[in-house]
């Protein structure tokens, strides 16, 4: 072990995957975390038996899991269970139309039967994607002349094109279309504006839940890390991180905690990192003004209940879509608007897992996106009570009958939340919107411009998206830190 030391501000997905990675390439490695839990937004609580996930409720891609445990010479089997989710997940339309998304070839079978015209469609619009994604997430467009180096692929391939746009290029049924492009939901992007190189059609077929819930996926982790040395101080926010011209020298936690370090990971929100813990740096403060320009990505309104009864006709994930698509994305992302008919997720974690609800009973989770701070300023205690109406009316005309007597235990979690836990900016669930012009190629670097030994990780920073993004952007991050960059 040298004597270079890292800290990791937060101990979001990201945050660990950064840490194990330097930890194990032999910098020391401390994470600071502000709350008593390790997870960030994949957290946890619970409740009278019943245990809720307030993150991601399935892993669409367990390899760079796998990978992370690996280089850190161990194995993830033997650390967590997992189960696959079976279909990964079900659409489900107004006029009582379904449609599983499951594997490809049970994907390809359903497509044959509803909308057989769209069959060969689909298949050019997998090999475009993966084409797409391959070629794109090697070329970080890090400045202008990359920019030009890459216009011939970018004209190619018509990666300008928006997610939602590239699937109707292929697919002709607007049901199809909808079922194919709603997984940029997950990662905070509109199917409608976000870059296509965040298209995965039909991945969330594939996927896979962790036994016990995602908190022991995320439990794992952290003591891996504490295994190969690394020490993670929970419930110990970072106050300041104190900088020497262009380099980050040290950081300070509102125990009074303070640190030395070579290097600093910041996984929390990058605005928060710049404007309020960096707030002595003039560049930081540039930085911080940049990124408040940048377009957020929406919130999340979730509402968690525990129910009497079990529902093994509703599988472990659903969307319900509503009268309108394009329109009530416009809404939410937009106009700002609480769009009645905006997609409704509903996740049924203990269909795949009992052990997540006592004997006989059930965990749901339903939440849609909800139009961030900036956009919706209204007080969420006063709102919050009747978006859970508007929800459970929507379940209880769908899928659960007598939904509301049902009901054990449960909480509801909004956009005010999510500054209050998480110091997210605007309160946003996923930071900056991937929007055409600043999707996953042009996302905020993991290094910044002015400071040398800054580094971003998270879904927020390169190469952008969700859980995979964030594991991907904490491999960048490692790379550029440990010299391989
Ligand atoms: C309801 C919901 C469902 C989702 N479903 C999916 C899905 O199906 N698929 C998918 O890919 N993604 C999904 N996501 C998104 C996914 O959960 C996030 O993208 C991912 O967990 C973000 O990880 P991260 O590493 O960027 O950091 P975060 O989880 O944001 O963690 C940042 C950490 O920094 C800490 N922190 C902040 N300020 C400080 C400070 N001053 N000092 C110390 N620590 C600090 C925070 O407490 C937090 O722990 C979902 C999100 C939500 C809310």
């Amino acid at each position: 072990m040298t004597e270079t030391k890292a800290v990791v501000i937060g101990a979001g997905i990201g945050g660990l995957a950064l840490a194990i990675r330097l930890q194990t390439a032999g910098i020391a490695t401390t994470i600071v975390e502000a709350r008593d839990q390790p997870g960030g937004r994949a957290a946890f609580r619970r409740l009278e038996g019943y245990t809720f996930d307030t993150g991601p409720a399935a892993i669409a891609d367990p390899a760079p899991l796998t990978a992370l445990w690996a280089l850190a010479g161990d194995d993830m089997a033997a650390a967590v269970t997992l189960l696959p989710v079976d279909p990964g997940y079900r659409c489900h339309w107004p006029d009582g139309a379904v449609l599983d998304l499951a594997d490809d070839e049970a994907l390809r079978a359903e497509i044959g039967r509803r909308a057989p015209g769209d069959a060969a469609g689909y298949r050019k619009l997998r090999d475009h994607a993966a084409a797409l994604r391959r070629e794109g997430l090697d070329q970080p467009f890090a400045d202008a002349a990359a920019l030009l180096r890459a216009a011939p692929w970018v004209v190619r391939h018509q990666a300008w094109r928006s997610v939602h746009s590239t699937v109707a290029r292929f697919v002709g049924d607007e049901k199809l279309r909808q079922a194919l492009s709603f997984g940029t939901l997950l990662a905070g992007g509109n199917p409608m504006t976000a870059n296509a190189a965040a298209l995965r059609p039909g991945s969330e077929g594939e996927a896979w839940c962790v036994a016990g819930g995602t908190n022991r996926l995320i439990a794992a982790l952290a003591a891996l890390f504490e295994r190969r040395g690394g020490t993670i101080r929970l419930g110990d926010a970072a106050v300041r991180i104190e900088t020497l011209g262009d380099r980050v020298t040290a950081v300070e936690t509102a125990s009074g905690w303070r640190t030395d370090c070579a290097m600093l990971g910041a996984n929390c929100d990058m605005i928060h990192a710049c404007r309020d813990l960096l707030a002595g740096s003039a560049a930081a403060a540039r930085t911080a003004a940049r990124l408040e320009r940048k377009r957020q990505a929406p919130s999340v309104f979730a509402l968690h209940f525990g129910i009497k009864g079990t529902w093994p006709g509703i599988p472990h994930r659903t969307i319900l879509f509503g009268e309108r698509y394009e329109e009530a994305l416009s809404d939410t992302f937009g106009h700002g608007l609480l769009a009645a008919d905006f997609p409704l997720f509903l996740d049924h974690p203990s269909v795949t897992d009992p052990s997540l609800a006592p004997p006989g009973c059930s965990t749901f989770r339903a939440f849609a996106l909800v139009p961030h701070l900036g956009k919706f300023p209204e007080d969420w205690r006063r709102i919050a009570p009747l978006i859970e109406q508007r929800v459970l009316d929507v379940l209880e005309r769908r899928l659960i009958p007598e939904v509301r007597e049902r009901i054990v235990t449960g909480f509801s979690y909004s956009p005010a939340d999510f500054v209050g836990d998480f110091n997210a900016y605007l309160g946003s669930a996923f930071g900056p919107e991937p929007l055409p012009a600043e999707g996953t190629w042009f996302a905020a670097r993991n290094r910044d411009a002015a400071i040398g030994n800054l580094y971003f990780v998270g879904a927020g920073a390169h190469p952008r998206g969700g859980w995979a993004g964030a594991l991907e952007s904490a491999h960048s991050a490692a790379d550029l830190m440990l010299g391989r960059g």
